[in-house]
């Protein structure tokens, strides 16, 4: 930027820098991640019963018995969500798993789905199109209603991939797993888990044997509430998106009319993706709406549609392996690589400069020098000019009061938050009785019985939603097993806790890592990165069907595989290679993907930055992750990875 006659355009570059980081001050804490807590943790009676599962159905569940107490089963996957199911079925595919019942799966919901079993609030959809989100649509033969599914439907499908690789019967639900460890004599994994039974009944500890244990946990799985002085006194109705309380709005997921809401003063806290989808249902039944504002987000454009059968036939699913195919072409827009025909061609489309934490293939590796890392950063958010000042436009464009729009937009990069997309939200603002309480980036300050207390007023409200997020995935420098709060022993009883935070993401292409044999996890770290999280699932559940199955070949029966240190120490060192093109986060505004300000704070050890740097991403892209790794599968000889036919 410092250049003797700057431009015009550097100029405004400038003062637009200036006024992110101004703003991403003013949210700036000390007390990072630490401002919020764990529903579950959060010692107080009302608040730890918000994470309680409304939706089990327990009497058809305990008439059943999926898994035997003592049993031995080839795989056992930790978490029934898209990952758990697709690691499933790539194994069933391979051949790997003989059928199906080689595969048992547990989770602590009452149900198949993960993200789409438990968020259940009305006007849920995903963000990124069906047709290349939901997984396995070519095995399922399914054509999703929409552009974007509702939550019921992305849940349903869930279902729909368990019965198609008759999975159905396999999965032990309301049960944590709360401990693995891996038993040299026996080669086996010996997975602890705890069942609950529903209400008044006994938890039910069980143990099972696996030969290869698969963690697929999850990245947003723990809601959590900031610390809001006085929140468990609050009087009213109290519920996480996350497990929305139909009992108190009226409606069902499968018909959301919140007739419990006529007449009432229903307050939301949170401005997030999912605060995007619910404000605008909310306010078509609440008497009065406030929303609570520390952050805007920055909303595009969505374009929902239905599915044209025609176009569906002829376009979309039009030959084997379009999925892929369009996965891959939705990723190369946001990832600065444009393919020529624009297959999507949603407002995801339009960020360019969104590879700024997913990386690009564009501009190769960027050297860690302080000049060409700012030369790079400045190109990112030269970038992301048109799209950042379109985003800012629409709301003016939209929102009637110039006072209540100038709130409503976003002064960070558009890497710095997920996107969201609405075609309602803002427009909900024009409404008389919705009312914007924003609080300047401070935050609510406390909680009364009857309201919420903003710049020392009380603003009271019957229903107070916690629209407030989870931990972040990044929590614990993106270790997958921290994350579902087991612990995991590896050989001679090691602890992976204790090996990821000693030398920080340690993994070989993201999925295993060394002392953990036959230990699979759905990776985040050290992975190809993507907007759309249901590719990175089934670009890892492919390579451990692979790992896995060539190990078998190797050994001529079940294997006992395991990463060496000398590869993960390697691999790690490709990943840091690139971690320089990820530099941009570092003027974020804080939020879960900077684990609140935490990753990026200024003035932090060397060492711990380095750490921190490990749990990147493979800053190239997806596609340019899948030829490494299509590359290292060529020849099948597993390098890196020592595989002994198991006892
Ligand atoms: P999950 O679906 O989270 O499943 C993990 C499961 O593991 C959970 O059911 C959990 O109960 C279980 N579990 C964890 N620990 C334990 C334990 N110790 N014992 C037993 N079970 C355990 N991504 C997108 O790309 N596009 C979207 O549109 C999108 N929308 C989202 C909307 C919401 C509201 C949220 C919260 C996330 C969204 N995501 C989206 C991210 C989403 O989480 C992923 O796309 C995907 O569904 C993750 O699947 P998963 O199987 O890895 O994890
Ligand atoms: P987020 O973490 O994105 O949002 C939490 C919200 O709570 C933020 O607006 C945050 O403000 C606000 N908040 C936190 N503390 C306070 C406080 N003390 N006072 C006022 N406001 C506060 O959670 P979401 O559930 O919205 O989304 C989580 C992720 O789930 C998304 O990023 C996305 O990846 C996924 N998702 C995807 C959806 C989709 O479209 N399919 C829908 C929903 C979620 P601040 O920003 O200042 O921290």
């Amino acid at each position: 930027m410092a250049t003797a006659n700057p431009s015009a355009d550097d100029l405004k570059l400038f003062s637009l820098q200036q006024k992110y980081q101004e703003e991403a001050s003013k949210r700036l804490r000390s007390d990072g991640v630490s401002q919020f807590i764990e529903l579950e943790k959060a010692g107080s009676t009302r608040l730890n019963a918000l994470a309680e599962d409304p939706w089990a159905d327990h009497a058809a569940l305990n008439n059943k018995e999926p898994i035997k107490n003592g049993a031995t089963y080839k795989f056992v996957i930790l978490g029934a969500g898209y990952a758990g199911l697709v690691i499933a079925a790539r194994l069933v595919e391979a051949g790997i798993a003989g059928g199906p019942d080689d595969i048992r799966i547990i989770d602590t919901a009452g149900g198949f789905g993960g993200t789409w079993y438990w968020n259940r609030y009305p006007g849920l959809q995903c963000d990124i199109e069906s047709y290349s989100y939901m997984p396995l649509l070519e095995e399922t033969g399914y054509m999703p209603k929409k552009r974007y599914a509702s939550g019921l439907e992305l849940r349903e499908h869930a279902e729909r991939i368990a019965q198609k690789f008759e999975l159905d019967d396999k999965a032990l639900f309301r049960a944590r797993v709360t401990g693995a460890r891996w038993v040299e004599e026996t080669n086996l994994w010996k997975v602890e888990i705890a069942e609950g039974r529903g209400p008044g009944e006994e938890t039910r500890n069980l143990s099972v044997q696996a030969n290869y244990f698969l963690v697929a946990s999850g990245i947003l799985t723990t809601p959590h509430v900031p610390k809001i002085p006085g929140l468990e006194d609050f009087t009213g109705p109290i519920f996480h998106t996350a497990r929305w309380d139909y009992s108190t709005t009226g409606g069902k997921q499968s018909d959301p009319s919140m007739s419990g809401l006529k007449g009432k003063r229903v307050g939301i806290l949170g401005t997030g993706a999912t605060a995007i989808q619910v404000v605008p249902e909310l306010a078509k039944w609440a008497e009065e709406l406030y929303v609570f504002q520390r952050t805007p987000s920055g909303v595009n454009w969505r374009g929902q549609r239905e599915t044209d059968p025609e176009e569906w036939k002829t376009k979309i699913a039009y030959k084997k392996g379009w999925q892929r195919e369009r996965q891959l072409n939705l990723d190369s827009f946001l990832t600065y690589a444009p393919k020529e025909v624009n297959m999507v061609g949603d407002a995801w489309t339009e960020m360019e400069a969104y590879c700024a934490i997913i990386g690009s293939p564009t501009w190769g590796i960027i050297e860690p020098t302080p000049e060409k890392i700012g030369e790079h950063v400045g190109r990112l958010y030269k970038l992301d000019i048109k799209h950042s000042e379109g985003r800012r436009a629409r709301v003016d464009s939209i929102v009637e009061d110039t006072e209540t729009a100038n709130k409503l937009k976003a002064w960070y990069p558009t890497w710095c938050k997920r996107p969201t997309f609405s075609d309602e939200y803002l427009q909900t603002f024009n409404l008389p009785h919705v009312h914007l309480m924003d609080t300047n980036g401070k935050g609510v300050q406390s909680s009364t019985p009857k309201g919420l207390i903003v710049d020392g007023k009380e603003y009271p409200i019957d229903i107070l939603v916690l629209s407030t997020g989870y931990r972040s995935p990044a929590y614990g420098g993106g270790n997958p097993v921290v994350r579902t709060g087991i612990d995991l022993r590896g050989r001679e009883n090691k602890s992976f806790n204790e090996k990821w935070e000693a030398q920080g993401a340690t993994t070989l292409h993201g999925v295993c890592t060394n002392s953990f044999p036959n230990l699979f996890f759905a990776p985040m770290a050290q992975f190809g990165s993507a907007a759309n999280n249901a590719c990175t699932i089934d670009v890892a559940a492919e390579h451990i069907a692979h790992i896995i199955g060539q190990a078998e070949k190797k050994a001529g029966g079940t294997a006992v595989v395991e990463a060496t240190v000398e590869a993960e120490e390697a691999y790690a060192g490709e990943i840091l290679r690139r971690a320089a093109f990820l530099a941009a986060v570092m003027g974020c505004t804080p939020g879960y993907i900077t684990s609140e300000g935490e990753f990026t704070a200024a003035g932090q050890d060397p060492m711990v930055m380095m750490k921190k740097s490990r749990m990147s991403g493979w800053a190239q892209g997806m596609e340019h992750f899948i030829g490494m790794l299509q590359e290292y599968r060529a020849d099948g000889s597993l390098k890196g990875i020592e595989v002994k036919k198991a006892v």
